[in-house]
């Protein structure tokens, strides 16, 4: 049986203030049968694990540099960093970083076993294009995406402790949202595929759907058999809303 969990993707929103107050709502209604993740910008690290401290509710990095360091790669952040601060996830492969900041599968395969050996669990984020999608070609780049790890040193052994999350590119923070079928296939093809690779690791690893997940529609995407909880971005800035989500996986599983 995998736990669920969900995780909360902060990306370059907050101030001290406002994260403070979103960290204090969160942590006051934390509920039980769910593994609960905020990963706040770097800058935030630090306060939310002071803040977390002594809470059930992980904290998680949004990036980490492909260099174990420590050295001179200015702007930087290191995973040994991370684990430093109180993190004990990290996201990798995000969308955004793929796109905005020219992230290569292999790049993202790097950083995803470099989290791992440092002590961090790697959630690593896979997900088309809508152009794909409308091509035919999602499962193509889903396999692309999940063959660069396999192709990565440590790859493999890597997937034993980490989660993946399939964020349909056409559904973050877009408002739309693929139907529980539509997530629930996808879900199953990565399964079926990290399988054929390790029977064991692919039926205990977490896969998260991610994509304009809300309370209202949480449910019903947390019903299907192969998703295991959810990465969520904009629903995760305000603690009621977030905490329904989270409510809304521990009900499911
Ligand atoms: C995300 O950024 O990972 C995400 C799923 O965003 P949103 O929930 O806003 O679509």
């Amino acid at each position: 049986m995998r736990r669920s969990l969900v995780a909360g993707n902060w990306k370059m929103n907050g101030t001290r203030g406002s994260v403070q107050a979103l960290l204090d709502g969160v942590k006051s209604g934390a509920v039980d049968g769910v593994d609960i993740v905020v990963c706040p910008a770097f800058v935030h690290v630090g306060i939310a694990a002071q803040a977390l401290e002594g809470t059930a509710v992980a904290l998680g990095g949004q990036n980490l540099c492909d260099e174990a360091g420590p050295g001179a790669f200015t702007g930087e952040v290191s995973g040994d960093m991370l684990l430093d601060m109180g993190c004990r996830y990290a996201i990798v492969g995000h969308s955004e970083r793929r796109s905005l900041y020219g992230e290569s599968d292999a790049l993202v395969a790097t950083k995803f076993v470099l989290a791992d050996k440092v002590g961090l669990t790697p959630i690593l984020c896979v997900g088309e294009l809508l152009k794909d999608r409308e091509a035919g070609v999602t499962e193509a780049v889903i396999d692309r995406q999940l063959n660069a790890v396999f192709a990565q040193e440590g790859g493999l052994a890597a997937l034993a402790n980490a989660v993946i999350a399939y964020e349909p590119v056409w559904a973050i923070g877009t408002g739309l949202t693929a139907t529980p079928e539509q997530a629930q296939a996808v879900h199953a093809f990565i399964r079926r595929r990290l399988a054929e690779h390790d029977e064991v690791m692919a039926s205990g690893i977490r896969i998260l759907y991610g994509g304009s997940v809300k309370s209202s529609n949480a449910n019903d995407i947390f019903a299907q058999a192969d998703i295991d909880g959810g990465l969520i971005g904009g629903a995760s800035l305000q603690a009621d809303e977030f905490l329904k989500i989270c409510q809304a996986a521990a009900s499911a599983a």
